[in-house]
């Protein structure tokens, strides 16, 4: 029940930072504490977090959101986790020590064990039982790899004397002193070693990567009881109710409930995840199937698409080649021309994600002339962002969803031409929240739901308030001409990587 003076802290534990938020019980925002954390690079494509790293960074966070509650005289009533999906810890279960540093989504060390698999035949059975593809990505060959490098671990992970887990499930056992090795099923849908189907972690799979099945976390509800944060730990105790991966609660913070609905998430990169409700469909267009959440048991599926570069062409063009001193500048200079003027660009800087998969493509720009100018970059750029949405969302109609419209978050929404050009490239109502902090928010509704601060999903729906729709209207000859010189761009962007 929903208390007078009660809060709930959410957290949303990010790759480059952790942030606590205070929201009240009907889901205001009432503070924020953001912490930014180093980034260890050991080697070209290897990326690790220092797991002390990660939980002082959050320990600092949630004890500044803590005492905002209190002087603001309200009680945590309970905690929701979101957090970075995949990357990797594994601890011993007697000490609480943690043998080796995180390994993130990012890292691709284990690209070459991937390959092997792959060329071994596995993939079909991987995608049928997890809905994701044979990449480094996910977290089953980062624990074989720590398994198989540090000195004596494989034989203590046998004897289940240690614990792998995503970073919920490292954040929960901290919180709670070490009592719960628990994560929902949203984090166990992105290990490679969890059937979606019959929601339970696999034993073929776990033989198949080499994870000891006695290292693996209890499996919950994304919303429920997940264990006492200890008092001692930011200064109040208080149960944790609510726990996703980030896309996942940015799913639940969009109000994205109905089959069909989508969110889009635009920072460095874009993350499409649409709702499927209770269909599990197997990609036929390298879309990843995933578990939306899970709550009562039953599981909400989702199909979801990765573009590598969106936020991360304008950064490019900030810092790489000095053209805009702000993110922000990109939009008036996009919108100073009426025309891109046949000048497209191709932002695979790191390769191309979905639906094309080609690590190996490289950027490319088009259809320049002695007209061209600082505006026509910016504005290919903006648009690159929209003509790579529009090609998650073609795959999504092929898989058989019918998309209702799109809800965007993250900080390159907040830029109304691209919005605008998205609407018009979607031929889709492009709605932009009030409250961008979507993951947080989801964080927040789960622990609300989970603490039975409310009874279901669907009656937080009114949390989430329209800031600006943007509505389709280009002429739809017009529209035609922009996609086929993107198809061109794309496609001769492929031709060169092959
Ligand atoms: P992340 O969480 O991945 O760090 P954010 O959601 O904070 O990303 O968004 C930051 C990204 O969005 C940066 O890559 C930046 O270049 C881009 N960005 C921010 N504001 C704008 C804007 N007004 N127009 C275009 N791009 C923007």
């Amino acid at each position: 029940m929903r208390q007078e003076n009660s809060a709930i802290l959410a957290f949303d534990q990010g790759t480059t930072s952790s942030r606590a938020i205070l929201f009240s019980a009907d889901g205001s925002m009432l503070g924020v504490s953001q912490r930014e954390f180093e980034q260890i690079f050991p080697a070209d494509g290897l990326v690790e977090h220092r797991a002390s790293d990660i939980w002082q960074s959050v320990l600092q966070v949630g004890r500044e959101m803590v005492a905002k509650a209190a002087s603001l005289g309200l009680t945590i009533t309970a905690a929701g986790i979101a957090n970075q999906r995949e990357t990797t810890l594994i601890w011993d279960r007697k000490t609480g020590d943690v043998v080796y540093n995180a390994i993130v989504w990012q890292d691709r060390r284990t690209s070459t064990h991937c390959k092997t698999l792959s060329d071994e035949g596995h993939l079909q059975n991987v995608r049928q039982a997890t809905g994701l593809v044979l990449d480094p990505y996910f977290s089953a060959t980062k624990i074989a790899w720590i398994l198989d490098n540090v000195d004596g671990l494989r034989p203590r992970a046998e004897r289940g004397e240690l614990c792998f887990g995503t970073v919920d499930s490292f954040l929960i056992w901290q919180m709670t002193g070490g009592v719960r090795h628990v994560t929902d099923a949203t984090n166990a849908s992105r290990t490679s070693l969890y059937n979606i189907r019959n929601g339970m972690w696999d034993a073929d799979l776990c033989h198949l990567f080499d994870v000891p099945m006695a290292m693996l976390a209890e499996v919950q509800d994304s919303a429920g009881y997940f264990g006492d944060c200890r008092a001692d730990v930011f200064g109040q105790a208080f149960p944790i109710c609510g726990v996703a991966g980030d896309q996942h609660a940015a799913t639940i913070g969009q109000a994205c409930f109905t089959k069909g609905s989508i969110k889009s998430t635009y920072g460095t990169g874009c993350f499409m995840l649409a709702n499927t409700a209770q269909d599990c469909l197997l990609s036929e267009n390298n879309l990843l199937s995933t578990i939306a959440y899970q709550i009562n048991g039953q599981v909400t599926y989702g199909l979801e698409g990765s573009i590598f570069i969106s936020g991360a062409v304008i950064q490019w063009l900030r810092d790489g080649i000095g053209l805009l001193s702000t993110a922000a500048q990109s939009e008036a200079l996009a919108a100073s021309l009426c025309d891109n003027d046949g000048v497209y660009m191709v932002p695979a800087l790191t390769g191309l994600g979905a639906p094309h998969w080609s690590p190996s493509a490289r950027g490319a720009i088009y259809g320049l002339t002695r007209d061209t100018g600082p505006a026509h970059f910016a504005r290919a750029a903006l648009e690159s962002v929209a003509f790579q949405t529009y090609d998650l969302i073609e795959a999504m109609r092929a898989d058989g969803i019918a998309p209702s419209g799109l809800k965007v978050d993250g900080g390159m929404a907040d830029n109304n031409f691209l919005m605008q050009f998205m609407a018009d490239i979607l031929e889709l109502q492009v709605d932009r929240p009030a409250l961008t902090e979507t993951t947080a928010l989801g964080a927040a509704i789960l622990a609300m739901l989970g603490s039975g601060q409310t009874t279901t999903l669907e009656q937080t729906a009114s949390l989430w308030k329209l800031e600006t729709s943007f509505q389709p209207h280009l002429d739809r000859s017009k529209r035609e001409t922009l996609l086929a010189g993107w198809q061109t761009a794309i496609k001769r962007t492929l031709l060169d990587c092959c």
